[in-house]
Parts: structure tokens; sequence; C-alpha cells
């Protein structure tokens, strides 16, 4: 059990506190972590801290000192790679391959923000012969990030890092169930580069808390939040009494078209990781909803059948799993009881099984559960339920497929599976939601923008416009230009 400290930079004390909670390892429930548990008190202390170090240092316009500093800490997460997924293993369940992958790719995610840390630029205009404006770019100020537990540095860092680019002071607040992993990931950019002390402040609590603290506080200019929707919307609401600005990146209930001429060997495995063996299905852009072309569904759903009946589950440490447990026991919990509603409303195919075998007892483990002949209006069909359950339901031609995709309050994710160019561009063009992958899935880069179409959220992750959320123009009119002499 590893016992954690906050971070904090050079001279700055560290909050002392009484109080601490625990994380538990889905795999056994064993005590992994002992985390500090900070209130709004301390939400209000670094928030002081943020606001001092911008005003006290050259951070918010000093691009080659902020590319710098991040670069540093790209390299010394790379050089712990192997103790921080191990570490997100223990606390969030999934497989050692995903969290080594997961840290992996957020050292490229901070390199790229690095470079474009140097070139957060305006415009210049001539507005006739007495006028001349600029249109400066300036960071918000003091931004808090609040993340979940599912993909915790991917998703801490995938704000963070355009933010710090952009030239905001931080205040970070983890999911509590990933805490440590978290402060792992904080502790080498705070106390191991050159980073400004108070630039970057970590808060661990729980979101009712601390979260709210941050939410309703007056010294916050911005919030980027991902998580929940019912979540997003209380943070929306209370947001309102200050005015801050919003970045929600919420959930998602994606569908997966798969047209009668689709390379089945193709998507079959690809559906199989999305939606089974990815973080247990525990994944925000998860293809929940399988649309399947009529002539091709028997097939589709007996090689299904035969491929989740060999996915080995287990402890995310051992290198033979292939699927890990539910995060937490109130996931593992509502998954079941997902379960249980569909073999009321419609047909069980496969799986759906809580795993009681001897290794597995103590964990959260579910097998993966695939249903046919879920009525439209279930909320098997309706809710996302963030966990290894998939629901199937067929199409005739392009129309219905888009309708049919179209058939839901979040618009996230989304794919389409066939040889055909010109289906893939009319179902790709037809489908509402932020991201439609063509004949593959869950593939993500630091230079593309991705983001939620409706119910699925405000604001664009990553790219130049996941810089530009954290920045917010400042005109500059000039009456006439000055006469030298
Ligand atoms: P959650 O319950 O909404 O929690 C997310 C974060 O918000 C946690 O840090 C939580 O703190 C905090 N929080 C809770 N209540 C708060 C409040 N009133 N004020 C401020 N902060 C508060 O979500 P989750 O269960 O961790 O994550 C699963 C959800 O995230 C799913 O809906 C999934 O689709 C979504 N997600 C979306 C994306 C995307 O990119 N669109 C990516 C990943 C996940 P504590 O947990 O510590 O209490």
């Amino acid at each position: 059990m590893k016992t954690y400290q906050i971070p904090v930079g050079k001279g700055v004390e560290i909050p002392v506190t009484e109080n601490f909670f625990d994380i538990v390892n889905p795999s056994n429930h064993e005590v992994v972590s002992r985390i500090p548990k900070m209130t709004a008190a301390d939400v209000d202390g670094a928030v002081v801290a943020a606001s001092a170090a911008l005003d006290k240092t050259d951070w918010a316009c000093n691009g080659v000192f902020r590319a710098k500093v991040m670069l540093q800490w790209a390299d010394r997460l790379e050089a712990n790679i192997e103790p921080i997924a191990r570490q997100l293993t223990l606390e969030n369940g999934k497989l050692i391959g995903e969290a080594s992958y997961e840290v992996t790719s957020q050292v490229g995610v901070i390199r790229y923000n690095a470079g474009l840390a140097r070139t957060v630029s305006g415009r210049a205009h001539s507005l006739g012969s007495n006028s001349f404006g600029v249109v400066a770019r300036e960071p918000m100020g003091v931004v808090a990030v609040i993340s979940p537990w599912n993909w915790p540095v991917t998703l801490m860092i995938r704000d963070m890092a355009p933010a710090l680019a952009a030239g905001n002071a931080m205040l970070i607040k983890p999911a509590s169930q990933t805490a440590g992993v978290s402060l792992d990931v904080l502790r080498l950019l705070i106390e191991e580069t050159d980073l400004p002390p108070g630039i970057v402040n970590a808060i661990a609590g729980s979101g009712s808390d601390a979260g709210q603290a941050i939410v309703v506080h007056p010294g916050i200019d911005m919030i980027a939040f991902t998580g929940d929707g019912s979540t997003g919307r209380n943070i929306m609401r209370d947001a309102s009494q200050t005015l801050k600005k919003l970045s929600l990146e919420l959930g998602g209930k994606s569908p997966m078209v798969v047209c009668d001429d689709a390379d089945l060997d193709k998507a079959i495995p690809t559906l199989v990781s999305a939606i089974f063996t990815t973080t247990s299905g525990q994944i925000c852009t998860a293809p929940s909803r399988l649309l399947v072309e009529q002539g091709i569904e028997a097939e589709l759903v007996e090689r299904l059948k035969k491929a989740v009946s060999g996915i080995r589950i287990g402890d995310g440490l051992d290198r033979n799993s292939q699927m890990g447990p539910m995060t937490t026991r109130d996931q593992y919990e509502k998954v079941l009881s997902f379960i249980e509603m569909g073999r009321r409303e419609g047909r069980l195919v496969a799986g759906g099984e809580p795993l009681q075998a001897d290794h597995l007892a103590k964990g959260n483990f579910v097998s993966p559960a695939i249903f046919t002949d879920v009525p439209d209006d279930s909320a098997l069909n309706r809710d996302e339920i963030f966990g290894p359950v998939l629901v199937i339901k067929t199409f005739e031609g392009d129309e219905e497929a888009i309708a049919l995709a179209n058939d839901t309050e979040f618009g996230l994710a989304s794919a389409v599976f066939t040889e055909n160019v010109h289906r893939s561009w009319c179902i790709a063009r037809g489908i509402k939601a932020g991201t439609v992958w063509v004949n593959t899935y869950n593939r993500f880069y630091p230079e593309v923008e991705v983001g939620g179409y409706k119910q699925s959220g405000i604001g664009r992750m990553a790219g130049i416009d996941g810089l530009m959320e954290f920045t917010q123009t400042k005109f500059i009119n000039f009456d006439s230009i000055p006469q030298q002499g």
C-alpha cells in the first residue's frame, strides 16, 4: 500500500491533513493507495497560489519557457512509464498493456502541445488610415481540470497539456478512484521540472466537496470537465453563478454500423476490443450499439459469440488476461442491473454473468454480454451503461442505418464498416457524432480535434482548436499610429 502526499513546488507548504481516503484494487479489493483528502479550504489556498504565480512570473507570456518545462515533464514521464502503468492497473484494474499504452501515448501528447506553446499567436489589422488593431490570444487565467477514472492519465493530460501550452495556471482534481496514479504523474511535473511553484496545483478529494468548491469558486476562470452527463449538468448549473467558461466531455451510446459487404475478419476483432476488452467496456466511445445489415446478422452473431467465449478475464497485472474487472463496485452493480433488465426485456445471446471462480471471486468481474431483440425504448438501448454490454439491431439500407445511428441523445463517436467508399462517405456524413471511424475504431491523435455532438459535450479536445479552447482574445485598438520624435 502506498501513502501519498500532495505534490507541491519548492518553497510551498504541503497541505496538512489528518484525513485520508483509501483506493482498493478492483481485482481483489485490497487497499493499494492512501490519499490525503483535501477540502474546500485547500481549494481556496490553491486558487490563491495559482493567481499569485501568474502575477509573479512570466509563465503566461513566455511560450519558450513553457515549452521547455513541458518537454522536461514528458521526459520524466517517459522515464517512469513502468511504475506509473503498474499503479494505474492497481487502481483502475485495466490490463497492464493498456496501462503502458495509456502512459506512453501521453508523452507524445505533452510533446505535441509543448510545440504549440510557441505558436499561440493572434492577428493584426489595418482598420483605416487612423486605426490599427491587434487581436491578441491570451490565456484564460486559472483553469481547473476535473477528470474521471476510466482513462485517468489520458483524460487529465488531454486537458492539461493545451491549457499549460496556452499559458494558464491550473488546479487539477482527478477522480478519487485513480487519485494515486494521477498524483504520481502530477508530481513529476510539479517537483521534477522547472515549473514555477503555484502554476499547477493538485487537489485530491471528493467531487461533492473539493470538486464542488472548484465549480463555485470565483477565482477560477474555466473548468475543463470530463465525466458523466449528470455531473456535467450539475457543474453547468452551479458554474453559472460565476459565469465560468466550460468545456464538457460527457458520455456516449455510440453506434457501429456494419454493412453487408464489410470485412468481418476486421470488423469482429475491432468490435470485441472496443466494447469488451478495452477497459472492460468502460470507455466513453465504446460502440455499445451494433447496427448490422439484415443479411449478415446470423453469421455476425455466431462469430461474435465464438469470439467472446474465448476471452480470458482476470487481474490486469496478469499478462495472460485479456479483459479486466469493472473499476468500482458501484459500476459492477450497475452493469449487472442493466444485464438483469436485458434478460427481462430482450434476448441474451452470450455472457452476462458475474464471475465467481476462485481467482475472480474477490473482484468486480463480469463476462461480456450480448443482447438482441431489445425494444427501442428500453434503457438498455438508450442509457450509457459504461461496461461490457452490447445491443445488436438490424437495418436495411443506408437511410435506416443513419436513422438508427442518430436515434440517441448522445453524439460522441461512431463507426461504419464497409468496403464501399461511396457508402462509407454517405453514412459518415449522415451520422451526428463528433467522430466517425471508417473500418477502424478508437484511434486518437494529438493533432486531431475530438468532442461531442448533442448531449455528449461542449467544446473540442486536441489539435489547434483544443489549444484555442484554453485562450481568449483581446482586441487592442490604436486610434492612430503614434508619431515619432
Ligand atoms: P463522474 O462521476 O461524473 O466523475 C468525474 C469527475 O467529476 C470525478 O473527478 C468526480 O469526483 C468529479 N465530480 C463528481 N461530482 C462532482 C461535482 N458535483 N462537482 C465537481 N466535480 C464532481 O464520472 P466518472 O464516473 O468518473 O466517469 C465516467 C463517465 O465519464 C462516463 O459517463 C463516461 O462516458 C465519461 N467520459 C467521457 C469522456 C469523453 O471524452 N467524452 C471520456 C471518458 C469518460 P470523485 O469521483 O472523486 O467524487
